[in-house]
Order: C-alpha cells, then sequence, then structure tokens
C-alpha cells in the first residue's frame, strides 16, 4: 500500500484547488466522503448565515429592501451565482423551495397533456420522491396510467438507447436524473433533449448529483428545465433552498402552483387578487422565501464561482480514479463489486461499491473516521469532493477499508442499516 500513499502526496503537491480545504470544517482524523449526501461546512457558509442574521437583527422589517443583500431579492441573487455551474442565462436560474416541491412546480406547469399524448417518461432506478411528485401529477390530472418507466439492463445503468426507444408521439414530458443517484453515471443529457425534441417532448434533469460535481450546458443542450438540490456537492447546508431552471421559451406560461412571490415584483404589494406573474422564472416562485436557509448558499457559491467547475471536475475526476485504480489493485480478493461505471464521461461525483456486506462495513467505516454511506440493499457510496477532500484522504479510506477487510472487524456491526442511510 505504501507506493499509494507516494502517489496520493504527489498529486496533492500538484493539486491547484488544495488551498481549499482549509476554508471548510472538516473533523480531526475523519476522512469525510459523503460530501454527495450533506456538503461539509465553509467559513464561508457560515460567515454569510452570520451576515444575514445580522441584516435580521439591525434592519428588522427592512433587511426585505435594504442592507448589502436584501431579501425580497435573494432567490434571484442565488439564482445567478448558481447559473455558471448549470450553463444558463442568470435571468432563467432561481432559488426557491425544495427540489421535491420544484419538481411538482415545473412539471405541472410544462406537462400539457391531450388524449393522445399524456405519458411522462422516467426510469426505474431514480430517487423516490421524483417519482412520486410525478405520479402525483399523472393522478391529479386524471392520467394515473401514464408512468412509463425506462428499464436498467443491469440494475444500476442506464443506455441511452433504450431511453430514446421509449420517446414517442405518447410521451408528453420526460423527468430524468443528470447523475443516478446510486451508480453514479451521467447521463448524455445532449442526446437525451435532441431525441426528445425530435419528437416533440418536453424535458427536464434533476441535477441533484451532478450540480457542483460537474459542468452542464443547459441552455446550449436546449434543456427545457431541471431542479436540484443545494445541501449536497453546493454544500448549503441542511435543507438549504432548492434551485431552478427553466428554459425562456416556457417563461411566458403561467405556473401552476401560484403564490404571491410569483407575483410581478412591482405589483406585489398592490394585493391585488388577480395573479400578476412575473415575466421571468421568479414566478415559480411560490411563497415567503426560506431566507435563513439560503443565507449559507451566498457564501458557499462564492466558492465555486471562484474555483471554477472545470478544475472542480478536474481534480474530481482524478479523485475518483485514483481510488478506482487503488480499488482494482488491491481489493480483487474481497469480493466488492463496482459498479460506477468507468469511463470519465459517464461518471459523476461518486464512486458505488457492492458487498454482500455492505451495511456492516458501512458501519465499520465510520467508527474508523471514514463517512460513506449506506445504500440499501447492498451497497456504499464514497464520494471524495474536489473542494475539501485529499487524495490523501483516498488513501486513508481505502486502507482502513482494507484492514476492516482483513480482520473481519465488520462482521461485529452486523448488516442492518441505520434509520437515515
Ligand atoms: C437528494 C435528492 C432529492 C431530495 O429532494 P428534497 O426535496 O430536497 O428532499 C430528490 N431527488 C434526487 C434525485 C436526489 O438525489
Amino acid at each position: 500500500m505504501e507506493k499509494w500513499l507516494e502517489t496520493a502526496r504527489r498529486y496533492d503537491a500538484d493539486d491547484q484547488l488544495s488551498k481549499y480545504r482549509d476554508e471548510f470544517y472538516i473533523g480531526e482524523n475523519l476522512y469525510y466522503m459523503d460530501g454527495n449526501s450533506l456538503g461539509l461546512m465553509s467559513r464561508r457558509a457560515e460567515a454569510s448565515v452570520l451576515d444575514v442574521m445580522d441584516d435580521w437583527k439591525t434592519l428588522g422589517i427592512d433587511g426585505w429592501t435594504e442592507g448589502e443583500r436584501p431579501w425580497f431579492y435573494m432567490s434571484e441573487r442565488i439564482g445567478e451565482l448558481m447559473a455558471g455551474l448549470i450553463g444558463a442565462d442568470p435571468v432563467s436560474v432561481l432559488a426557491t423551495n425544495s427540489t421535491t416541491v420544484n419538481i411538482h412546480q415545473t412539471v405541472r406547469t410544462l406537462y400539457q397533456p391531450t388524449e393522445d399524448r399524456y405519458k411522462i417518461l422516467v426510469d426505474e432506478l431514480n430517487f423516490p420522491s421524483d417519482i412520486y411528485a410525478v405520479q402525483a401529477v399523472l393522478d391529479d390530472y386524471g392520467h394515473g396510467d401514464g408512468l412509463l418507466k425506462a428499464k436498467s439492463r443491469d440494475g444500476h445503468n442506464l443506455e441511452t438507447e433504450d431511453i430514446i426507444a421509449l420517446m414517442d408521439e405518447s410521451v408528453a414530458l420526460i423527468l430524468l436524473p443528470a447523475v443516478l443517484y446510486r451508480s453514479g453515471q451521467i447521463l448524455d443529457m445532449e442526446r437525451l433533449t435532441r431525441a426528445a425534441h425530435e419528437k416533440g417532448i418536453i424535458i427536464g434533469f434533476d441535477l441533484c448529483h451532478s450540480i457542483g460535481a460537474i459542468p452542464h450546458e443547459l441552455k446550449d443542450w436546449g434543456v427545457d428545465f431541471a431542479v436540484w438540490c443545494t445541501y449536497k456537492h453546493l454544500n448549503g447546508g441542511p435543507g438549504s433552498v432548492a434551485g431552478l431552471y427553466v428554459h425562456p421559451k416556457h417563461h411566458h406560461k403561467q405556473v401552476s402552483l401560484r403564490g404571491w412571490f410569483g407575483n410581478n415584483k412591482e405589483s406585489q404589494f398592490d394585493m391585488d387578487h388577480t395573479f400578476d406573474p412575473a415575466a421571468d422564472i421568479s414566478q415559480y416562485q411560490i411563497g415567503t422565501p426560506h431566507i435563513l436557509s439560503m443565507a449559507p448558499l451566498l457564501g458557499a457559491l462564492e466558492i465555486f464561482n471562484e474555483a471554477g467547475i472545470a478544475d472542480v471536475r478536474e481534480k474530481s475526476l482524478k479523485l475518483t480514479g485514483f481510488m478506482l485504480e487503488m480499488l482494482d489493485a488491491e481489493f480483487e480478493k474481497y469480493g466488492f463489486e463496482i459498479v460506477t461505471p468507468r469511463p470519465a464521461d459517464a461518471r459523476g461525483g461518486h464512486v458505488l461499491i457492492g458487498h454482500e456486506n455492505a451495511a456492516g462495513i458501512n458501519a465499520a467505516l465510520k467508527s474508523r473516521g471514514v463517512i460513506p454511506d449506506f445504500r440499501a440493499p447492498s451497497f456504499v457510496r464514497i464520494a471524495p469532493v474536489a473542494l475539501y477532500n485529499s487524495f490523501e484522504d483516498v488513501y486513508h479510506a481505502l486502507k482502513i477499508l482494507k484492514e476492516i477487510m482483513d480482520d473481519g472487524t465488520y462482521k461485529k456491526f452486523g448488516n442492518r442499516r441505520g434509520v437515515v442511510a
């Protein structure tokens, strides 16, 4: 194993992003590999929360329009800060609601079923909340049987051709993940969008596991809409306000879930009972924005905009590449299955490995300071994050994994998941 340590140190010495590590709170002797579930807190995120608290303390109600960070415009302001991460014009991006609410909002607004065209195409590997929301929309529109699921051949990844083969004249809308939350596979968003549009289908992506890990060119690809959470790779803190993109060509459509914060800002306080929708993405807001849950993003996103998503992606690929190389070379005898696709353009920011004792292995790793996460039924997900993990972290995490496999300590932990796995 020694030679891997030397390689790790050489990579770290070369790492242009290593200066950001000190900006994050990382526990002593902790190898945090779970930044794709909950990103760590940075000093800048902490400071921006305290700044917003200070505005509340000193300005009271005037915090809505006064100070350096007026709350009334904070959803749009944070949208601007995220635009570069998804390749979109700032005016078509917003921070608002939660991811699940944004799925309800975008799908309800853009889904316009007819008698012949009413299906919504999803995939069988997506996160449950996305499927619940889509099914609810179908039920409410009287098309409860309209959920069409692309199947996976191996139970882990999807083939682009298989998804495209399902795009026919009966499909009204498509919602797919950009990066699969388990296997880490990246879907070919550009090709899928082109194929959907050839059939006249609206297509959107859930970027929960891709934003902050890989670059996107949503505008160039012509993607109709996207949603994402901000507490994973974007480090916005637990429950931080989600993101939303809608292509400008749809901005004239009135949103389905209406509230006074979707009203034209100029007339919002006229308090008229007729909804006067904002002419742009702001229409997708519903009620009063969750200012305190947005505040950390002001600091957290500043780091991304400074570091640049291209460099983040380059380092992330090198981190997961290093991990895969070590797994191939040193772990053959333990019976791990590596589920994540190998090609760089098909691999997001995390690696999924399968083992029949995965829950016990996950618990044993945590007891030794390595923090991955377990995904039922039998997988451990490991995410080395470019902004705060080092190559030496990856080395230590895998060295500890090897130790618990060699000495069998994982067997002591039983093989059951916790309530929050
Ligand atoms: C994390 C995640 C969610 C979470 O949605 P919330 O509304 O923030 O709870 C939804 N979808 C996917 C694909 C996710 O990875």
